[in-house]
């Protein structure tokens, strides 16, 4: 039987894993936390992230837990338009999702031949010809035929098998929460919850998560909103970020300033926004009878501008597994750097162009701005979706 080690447990490690075990192989999946847990906050999925899940059998799981998104259009803080709302047709809506349903889902899809150890924290990588790979945490070793480097953006193993490739500061930071549906805000009826609001190097995004158990919707509902600020990530306790918060979105339109006011400052999730650069040079490395690859931010950490990160962990996923079930194991690692790296490239790509025009600051910048987003903004803001339209997993 073959064998592989996944190093990581969040959304990317999860899903490789169960893909893997699905199709025969022995999975052990290490992840340093004490427990597999993610953040309270929820994701947006967009088409290419749904179809790599389908790809992945886990269609019925997500359909169980996912919120279509409607367009919401781009506002400026004095309320008027940027961009109208426009109507999507289905297959190219995207969904969101509370993240602990995500990972409960991914769980779910683990099945027998994963073996879970957690506390593991590796520190060690070993790639070279003639052996076959494995990863060490300092008191035990790890071979396999497959390793999957599923470590996030600090990734150790991406560290030092491609330590050209950087983790730097994207110059901003992001709050997200869920506020819970019995806590959600009454808008007025001809308010929508969903939608963008972009100001001068700030951004509020927010989405419903629908009420709680109510047909189709996430399993545990609520409003999640993510806000985006020019700058360093905040210091101080969260009940003060939270004020800092209201006092910069102010002012901004309906259903911004009654959000911020009804998240507790214990639904706050503060972090700073970091990426690759450059990304790694391969993101597959034979060794032995197979080898090591990247996935997940490992391989490609970005500003989630465009909301690909996860969706791009589930291509890097089903493409594998794809892989793997069509090739030989040393061609498939090969396969996989070329089909994945060029792909990643130009999301990331997309994303730069992206935050330039998010964190444009200064009168010039921001009428520059606000007039490439009138004249532009079909082409750039439908960026995401457009990859999305192109990703297909390899058949
Ligand atoms: C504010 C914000 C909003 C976002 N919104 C979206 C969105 O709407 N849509 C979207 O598609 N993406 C979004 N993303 C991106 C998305 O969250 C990430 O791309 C995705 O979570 C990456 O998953 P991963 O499994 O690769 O990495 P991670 O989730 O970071 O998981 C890595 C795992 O590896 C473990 N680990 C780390 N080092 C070791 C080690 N040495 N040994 C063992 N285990 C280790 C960690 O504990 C962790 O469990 C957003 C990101 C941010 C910051």
């Amino acid at each position: 039987m073959r064998t592989a080690v996944v190093v990581g447990a969040g959304i990317g490690g999860l899903a490789v894993a169960g893909a893997l075990a699905r199709s025969g192989w022995q999975v052990t999946l290490l992840e340093r936390a004490d427990r597999v847990r993610p953040d309270p906050t929820a994701v947006v999925l967009w088409p290419n992230g749904v179809r790599a899940l389908r790809a992945l059998d886990l269609g019925a799981g997500l359909d169980a837990i996912a919120t279509p998104l409607p367009d919401g259009g781009v506002r400026r803080p004095d309320g008027q338009w940027l961009v109208q709302p426009r109507p999507t047709p289905a297959d190219r809506m995207p969904v969101v999702v509370h993240r602990e349903d995500l990972h409960d889902a991914l769980i779910a899809g683990l099945g027998e031949r994963v073996e879970l150890r957690t506390g593991v924290s590796v520190r060690t990588v070993r790639a070279e010809p003639g052996q076959r790979p494995s990863v060490g945490d300092g008191r035990q070793r790890f071979e396999a035929d497959l390793i999957v480097a599923a470590d996030g953006t600090d990734s150790e193993i991406r560290r030092q098998l491609a330590p050209e490739s950087r983790v730097v500061s994207s110059g901003c930071a992001a709050w997200r929460a869920v506020i819970p549906w019995y806590r959600a805000p009454r808008l007025p009826a001809d308010q929508s919850v969903g939608g963008e609001t972009l100001g001068a190097g700030y951004r509020f995004v927010a989405a419903s998560l629908g009420e709680r158990g109510s047909s189709g919707a996430s399993s545990r509902g609520g409003i999640y909103w993510v806000a985006t600020a020019a700058g360093a990530p905040r210091p101080e306790p969260p009940e003060t970020q939270l004020t800092l918060l209201r006092r910069w979105y102010s002012g901004w339109p309906t259903p911004v300033g009654e959000l911020l006011d009804a998240t507790d400052p214990a639904d706050l999730v503060q972090q700073e926004i970091r990426e690759l650069r450059p990304l790694p040079r391969s993101y597959g490395f034979p060794a032995g009878p197979g080898g090591v690859v990247l996935l997940g931010d490992a391989a490609h950490a970005m500003p989630p501008h465009l909301g690909q990160g996860a969706c791009l962990a589930f291509e890097d996923a089903a493409t594998l597994a794809s892989l793997l079930r069509e090739s030989r194991l040393p061609d498939a690692v090969v396969a996989y750097d070329r089909l994945r790296r060029p792909r990643a490239a130009t999301v990331v790509r997309q994303t730069r162009r992206m935050s330039a025009v998010l964190q444009a600051r200064g009168r010039l910048a921001l009428r520059a701005r606000d007039a490439a987003l009138g004249a532009i903004s079909p082409r750039l803001l439908s960026g995401a979706a457009a990859s999305a339209a192109q990703w297909r997993p390899p058949s």
